[in-house]
């Protein structure tokens, strides 16, 4: 699969040598916040694979993946545990991380979903669910097909796309809280991090592919400072201080 890039800016402090914040486009604040529509066991999958798993749900996940399908129940497929869809309905953003949008999943619908109209309105995530309208058990499979939910940034996108709005650049933090970037933000922000001259900061462009998406996902679970873990400003410009 081809892999996405988008860019981001980072903004130095060359004293500290740490990331202060980031200018980004629409597409990376996209990939930022659908990080929240991910399922746990989704995350847990990208990480393991990616070789860096944090706590014990690894485990968790090997358990099922180990796991005889004798004490599994018979209508449930422990695919649906160790390979869930990532749903991000009518969203789409930058492929930054694998195996993500997945297409297995079932839905069930009522078997009366053709005598009584009422009954082809309803549709069920678990087998067996009571059918609201005639209490019958909903077990008719009705294959659900993902949309592509995710793109690749060359392809043409519309500004409709993803979560946040075109034409706007963005301020992302260290710890990635996300702001619209004004002359006002910006400034306050220097004065916060005690920033006299602009001369103290330095300007880098990076890009952010899969594996620096996948960094970006495990480092927001366990630091407080993802940019600068990421991307961390080359320590060679000693004579600076
Ligand atoms: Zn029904």
């Amino acid at each position: 699969m081809e892999a996405t890039k988008v860019s981001l800016k980072l903004f130095i402090d060359k004293k500290s040598r740490r990331v202060l914040f980031a200018e980004a486009d629409k597409e990376f604040v996209d990939f930022l916040f659908s990080i929240l529509t991910l399922r746990v066991g989704a995350v847990t999958r990208i990480l393991k694979e990616g070789g860096g798993m944090v706590g014990c749900l690894s485990s968790l996940y090997r358990s099922i993946e180990n796991m005889s399908v004798t004490y599994i129940q018979r209508d449930k497929d422990k695919r649906f545990l160790l390979e869930p869809n990532v749903v991000m309905p009518g969203a789409k953003v930058p492929l930054l991380l694998p195996n993500v949008g997945s297409t297995f999943r079932h839905l069930y619908k009522c078997p009366n979903q053709y005598k009584y109209s009422n009954c082809s309105s309803y549709v069920a995530d678990d087998d067996g669910t009571i059918c609201p309208k005639c209490n019958s058990k909903m077990d008719q499979t009705v294959t659900f097909i993902d949309p592509p939910s995710v793109i690749r940034a060359s392809s043409s996108r519309s500004s409709e796309e993803g979560y946040v709005v075109g034409m706007v650049k963005y301020m992302v933090m260290d710890d990635l809280e996300v702001l619209a970037l004004s002359s006002a933000t910006l400034v306050s922000l220097l004065a916060k991090f005690n920033v006299k001259e602009i001369g103290d900061i330095e300007e880098k462009v990076v890009d952010v592919g899969m594996d620096e998406g996948v960094k970006l996902l495990k480092a927001s679970l366990q630091s407080k400072s993802v940019l600068s873990d990421v991307f961390p400003p080359a320590k060679i410009i000693i004579a600076y201080g």
